[in-house]
């Protein structure tokens, strides 16, 4: 048996049905539907591993769980019943059951576009900042610190690109960014693709060491998971050290690298699942926001009870509506025009359903904020 078929047993025998995770699942809430809540998945698992076949909506319903570990957070047995499900896409994979068709088309876009959101490769570098244009050269200029920008900043959220870069150029950070950036390969993961995953680890790892990279830095809170946890969960410990731009922002106004202008305003914090609930970061992103004088409108459920904003764990690429019924519930409970993220991806979507509802909240990313508010640099 494999160590995560071990652990998938081990946890799911502590599940005495009492239902206390149902009503704090995000799908759940958005749904209505006991389909969609975490002790069904996890009775889907058991039937799983003891051989029973799994009908299609219930291997579905594995796929539409975002990960966001919210569940967890209320078990009286402390069961982890995200890994459970992320565990129990590999075995799904493994016995010829997933990922969904939709996964293996964006799939097969990674690995023929190299980013996960089908954008034009030609365009990737589009958000470099007009200044800095002529002078970046790449690989040429080796740095031991790495700025990865990620898919989604890349092609989707480009402002969040271009704040997160000049903002380490302006506090004199030495660092470096790729001409060819492949995506850090979190989709096939998430799906349960391990071989396809392990490829594109493969590939980024070897080039970084080529390149003698010692320190990764990015703005995305899916990037920061998948180098932090699954790089090493899938190839053993890697040689570079992950840091989300929140840290370093931090480490930056402690040190008095940069300097922020009183900014006076209220905005709505999201914590994102997989730099909260995953990584534990609830105060990096609220000290930087109160250096500024920002008063922080906090969300009915914020910190570890954060709600997702539906799209993690490829679940926006196959139910765009579910994404969209579970995000809308953080537009309508910010007081605050302005929502202020530390993930791109959160950013999109909530956008994405900002638009859709004509609602006129607006999403920002904590880069683009420190930058407009960039007081003086050293
Ligand atoms: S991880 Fe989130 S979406 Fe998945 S079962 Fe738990 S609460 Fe529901
Ligand atoms: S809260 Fe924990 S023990 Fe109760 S049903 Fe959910 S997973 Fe099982």
């Amino acid at each position: 048996m494999s160590d995560w078929n071990l652990f998938v047993h081990e946890e799911i025998s502590k599940c005495t049905d009492c239902e206390v995770c149902t009503d704090v699942c995000c799908t759940y809430y958005a749904t209505n539907n006991r389909l969609f809540s975490p002790l069904a998945r996890l009775q889907m698992v058991k039937k799983l591993l003891n051989g029973e076949s799994l009908k299609q909506e219930e291997i579905r319903s594995i796929y539409l769980c975002t990960e966001c570990g919210r569940c967890e957070q209320v078990c009286p047995f402390d069961i982890k019943i995200s890994d459970v499900i992320a565990d129990s896409k590999k075995i799904l994979v493994q016995k010829g059951l997933g990922p969904l068709p939709k996964h293996d088309v964006i799939i097969n876009g990674i690995l023929e576009k190299r980013n996960a959101v089908n954008g034009d490769p030609k365009k990737r570098l589009d958000w470099i900042p007009e200044k800095y244009r002529s002078s970046e050269k790449f690989e040429e200029t080796p740095s031991e610190t790495l700025l990865y920008l990620g898919c989604l900043p890349s092609y989707l959220v480009k402002e969040s690109a271009a704040a997160t870069y000049e903002l380490l150029k302006e506090a004199g950070v030495d660092f470096m960014v790729l001409k060819d950036e492949f995506c850090c390969g979190i989709y096939p993961y998430n799906a349960g693709k391990l071989e396809i995953a392990r490829e594109i680890f493969l590939e980024n790892i070897e080039k970084f060491k080529k390149l003698g990279v010692k320190r990764i830095i990015v703005p995305c809170a899916g990037c920061y998971r998948c180098f932090s946890k699954y790089y090493p969960d899938l190839l053993g410990k890697t040689d570079f050290e992950v840091f989300h731009i929140i840290q370093i922002l931090n480490d930056l106004l402690k040190s008095e690298k940069i300097t922020l202008r009183n900014n006076r305003h209220s905005f709505t914090f999201h914590d994102s699942c997989r730099l909260g609930r995953k990584a534990g970061f609830y105060n990096e992103p609220r000290e930087i926001l109160e250096e500024m004088g920002i008063e922080i409108e906090e969300l009915t459920e914020n910190r570890e009870n954060a709600y997702c904003c539906g799209s993690g764990s490829g679940v926006r690429s196959i139910d765009k509506e579910l994404s969209l019924n579970i995000g809308l519930k953080i537009l309508e409970e910010s007081k605050q025009n302005t929502i202020i993220a530390t993930c791109p991806f959160c950013i999109f979507n909530l956008r994405y359903i900002a638009y859709k509802t004509n609602s006129d909240k607006k999403l920002v990313h904590i880069s683009n904020l420190v930058f407009e508010n960039l007081a003086k640099y050293d």
